[in-house]
């Protein structure tokens, strides 16, 4: 009986501990994170969502994500739909850099933070605006070109004209090139804008000069996808290696067309750091804490706070010690024929 008694007290005390211990995190209301992706098509963006997700989750959050494939309407269809899952920050990749300025509208009147990431949106007054620096990106590119090529004829294809950043591309490589074409060294031969980013674009465009018989010495292509098409159009001449065409994005092919010579440079921009980043900040931004930032950027309307990350130049003698070292990729998939 005496056994049965402390048996007895021990349960309910231990009953008792339960009922008056707090409640269990995960009953806590979660912070909810909404992405809108304009695309997913170029490679990296597979890998900035799920780094994005992964932190995310990773700091307690709850995410919700959707991707547009290059349609506007989409886009904001579905932010909507993001605001009604009653997020408190919205990490927006805009499609087209004004039309996206009513999903911020939107998204503001509900009293939810916006992050404008990679991308700007302009005229938006958006609580953050991160990417990596684009005018280097521009800038890595021409002085990979001028200092093989400081004589010869160009090549521009650019990506979109609705993406902030073809803008600022442009605005670093300019500043190289200026003088030298100025001087008649280089020659434009021609600069275009590949609506979408278009790849189909790249390889007309490139193929068209071809065809017209035209000599092209070095090509700007805005990104690894672009320099992709390109580069077909200058295999089918059994130009591929002899033009020299730069890249962005590190994407797997175009780090093995760099190890087996049809590609000359990418520019690498490591992805964990601007994700990363990104997950804490919207997090401070939900709950109401200041951000880091020292810089701002202009939106055409709005002075924003604005974080930017270091872009990497490589080509093939650098490729290990910054792609390959970082994880980016893995040796063997770069070097797949070794
Ligand atoms: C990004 C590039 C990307 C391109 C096409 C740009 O805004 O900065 O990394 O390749 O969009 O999606």
């Amino acid at each position: 009986f005496f056994l049965f008694l402390i048996l007895l007290f021990i349960t309910l005390l231990a009953s008792c501990t339960q009922q008056g211990s707090p409640a269990p995190l995960e009953e806590k209301a979660k912070i909810r994170i909404g992405i809108s992706l304009g695309t997913l098509k170029e490679e990296r963006w597979l890998r900035d969502r799920d780094i994005l997700m992964a932190k995310l989750k990773e700091l307690g959050a709850e995410v919700f994500v959707q991707n547009a494939n290059n349609d506007d309407e989409d886009q904001l269809k579905q932010v909507k739909y993001l605001l009604d899952q009653q997020i408190q920050v919205l990490i927006l990749v805009p499609n087209d850099l004004k039309k996206a300025a009513t999903a911020v509208q939107m998204a503001k009147r509900q009293g939810v933070k916006v992050i404008s990431y990679d991308r700007l949106v302009t005229e938006s007054n958006v609580d953050l605006y991160i990417s990596f620096d684009n005018i280097k990106v521009g800038r890595f590119m021409a002085q990979y070109l001028v200092n093989r090529v400081p004589r010869g004829n160009y090549l521009i294809v650019n990506g979109a004209t609705t993406d902030h950043n073809t803008k600022m591309i442009k605005e670093g490589y300019d500043s190289i090139l200026k003088d030298r074409v100025a001087s008649g060294n280089i020659k434009i031969l021609a600069e275009e804008w590949a609506p979408n980013w278009m790849v189909e674009y790249a390889f007309k465009v490139t193929d068209d000069i071809l065809q017209s018989g035209k000599r092209i010495d070095a090509v700007i292509a805005g990104n690894d996808s672009l320099a992709g098409g390109v580069i077909k159009a200058l295999a089918e001449r059994r130009m591929a290696g002899s033009t020299l065409v730069t890249g962005q994005d590190a994407d797997l092919a175009a780090c093995q067309r760099i190890v087996e010579g049809t590609q000359a440079m990418t520019v690498y921009k490591p992805i964990a750091k601007l994700a990363e980043k990104t997950a804490g900040m919207a997090l401070k931004l939900a709950r109401g804490e200041t951000l880091d930032t020292k810089d701002t950027i202009y939106d055409g309307k709005y002075f924003v706070p604005s974080y930017v990350i270091e872009p990497i130049s490589v080509d093939k003698n650098n490729i290990d010690e910054t792609v390959i070292k970082d994880g980016f990729h893995s040796s063997q998939d770069v070097y797949r024929y070794r």
